[in-house]
Formats: C-alpha cells, structure tokens, sequence
C-alpha cells in the first residue's frame, strides 16, 4: 500500500515561505495514500497561478493547463479513461473569475472528479491584484481606492448549481482537509473543495489569524446535517460563507460519466448497489 511519500516528486515547490500551498500539497498527497491510491491510479490537472504548479509538485500523471481551464481538461482525462482518479486544482483567479463558467457547468455536469480551490482571495502570481473573492473595500495595485464590487460567495453559487459535495477548509486544519480530500476522492460525482489558502505576501487582511478569527467548523454547529441542503444554505448565509468542513453532500445522483450511451447500465446498477449498500450499513 502506497503512503504520502510515494507521491512526492525531487521537484521543490517555489511557493514563498509560509504560503499555505505548502499544507494543500501535503493533504492531497495524504488523502491520496489514505485513499489507496498509487501514483499511476491518479491524475493531477492545474491550472494557472502560483497554486497552479501543484500537478509539478505531485508524483502522478499532471497536466499544468492554461488560465481558467483545468476543469475542461480534467474533464476529458477523466472521460478518456474513468479508472484514474482525477483531481483538478488552480486558484480563487484561475477557477472563481476566468474559469467561472467552466466550475459552474461542471458542478452540474456531476462528473466524478475532485476540485480542489486554493482560495487566498488574491491574484498572487501576478503580484497581488483584487479577485472575485475579495472583499468589497480590499486595496490593492488594481483596487487603490478600494473594491467597489462584492465578493462571489462561491459556495452558495455551487449549492445552487447542482453541487452535490461541497465542501470547504483552511490550509492550516491538515487533518480536517486531508479527511475531506479523500471523501472528495470517494464521492462518485463532482467534488469541489474550497481552501483557504494564505497568500502571506500580498494578502495583508486575510491572513491566518483572520481566518483563525472570522472561521466557524460545521461540527461544532449542533445537529448539523450536511444531506440537508437547505440547512446548508442558511448556514452559509448566516455565517458569510466562512465556514469550514462538510456542507452538503447528496451520493443519491449517478455522475455523469456513469450516465454517458455505453457506460449507462454498468454505471446506473453500479449506483443502485451502492444506494443498497448504504442503506443496509444504516440498518
Ligand atoms: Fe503563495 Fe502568495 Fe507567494 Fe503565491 S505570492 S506563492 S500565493 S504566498
Ligand atoms: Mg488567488
């Protein structure tokens, strides 16, 4: 059985120290053993950013796309060969601003692979300029006065989408994050985990103590049911989106590829016995 070792590479990440990149890696390459997976089992597609180098940095197929289109490549692996296990990953830029339309339609779409966002509300790689996730008022070189837009809150817009895991964490919290990536890596259908990933160089108000501060776990929320979707839409908009941990998950929905002329009977008898599964565990 492989272990996160065997998905490290001789490649040194060139993320600045401290940079919460670091811990995602790490998680991904936990979740991954922890999975059972081996490094020919898996494919890491990136996209641009500072996070985008991510697929260099993992012992595993990678693909570095272009900006905003890791999710249409990862998309095609995962059709052209449904034994890997596909994860996606780019930044808050890559895939909330240029890459909008592609996560939307993906997170519809349902398709069986892992979106993992390194969330630092900032452009890091081209030196710090405002995101769709900044806050309205973040100064930065193409905000001097401040923004004037809101921020996207993400994960209602995926809820509303369709999404059927959604989850969110802090790059700091490896245990509760590397425990999502492999229920992510588990769920059969479209995953997406939002990190929020420290840009300690150009981020000066969201940092980690921020984070530490503003953050609520979803376990310390009493009867807290992440099957329940609208919970999780009053619990996202009551706490402005900062929470972290399992949001919604619905395993009910057959992923796409599953549904697909060819593979449609062996995909739909395969969801069936695992709905038959479930229900006999909950006996
Ligand atoms: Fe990380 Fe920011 Fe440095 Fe990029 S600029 S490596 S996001 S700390
Ligand atoms: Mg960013």
């Amino acid at each position: 059985m492989a272990t996160f070792k065997d998905f490290r590479n001789n490649v040194k990440p060139n993320w600045c120290p401290g940079c919460g990149d670091f811990s995602v890696q790490a998680a991904i390459q936990r979740a991954a053993a922890s999975a059972g997976l081996t490094p020919e089992n898996l494919a890491v597609v990136s996209g641009i950013g500072c996070s985008g180098r991510i697929s260099g940095y993992i012992k595993s197929y990678g693909f570095h796309g272009i900006h905003g289109r890791c999710l249409p490549i990862a998309q095609g692996v995962k059709m052209a060969n449904r034994e890997l296990t596909v994860i996606a990953s780019g930044g808050d830029g890559d895939g909330f601003a240029i890459g909008l339309g592609h996560t939307m339609h993906a997170i519809r779409r349902n398709i069986n692979i892992t979106y993992i966002v390194m969330d630092n509300q900032i452009y890091g790689l081209t030196k710090g300029q405002t995101s769709p996730r900044s806050e309205m008022g973040f100064k930065t070189k193409s905000t001097p006065g401040g923004s004037i837009e809101s921020s996207l809150n993400i994960m209602e817009m995926a809820l509303s989408a369709g999404g059927t895991f959604i989850a969110q964490s802090f790059s700091t919290d490896l245990k509760e994050l590397t425990a999502l990536i492999e229920q992510g890596i588990a769920h059969e259908g479209f995953s997406l985990i939002n990190v929020f990933s420290p840009c300690v160089t150009f981020n000066k108000v969201n940092t980690y103590d921020w984070f530490k501060e503003n953050l609520t776990k979803l376990s310390s929320i009493e009867d807290y049911d992440p099957s329940d979707r609208g919970m999780a839409m009053n619990t996202l908009m009551k706490h402005n989106g900062l929470v972290t941990g399992l949001i919604y998950q619905n395993s009910g929905q057959p992923a796409y590829e599953d549904l697909v002329e060819g593979y449609r009977e062996e995909g739909l008898a395969r969801q069936s016995l695992k709905l038959e599964k479930e229900k006999f565990e909950k006996l």
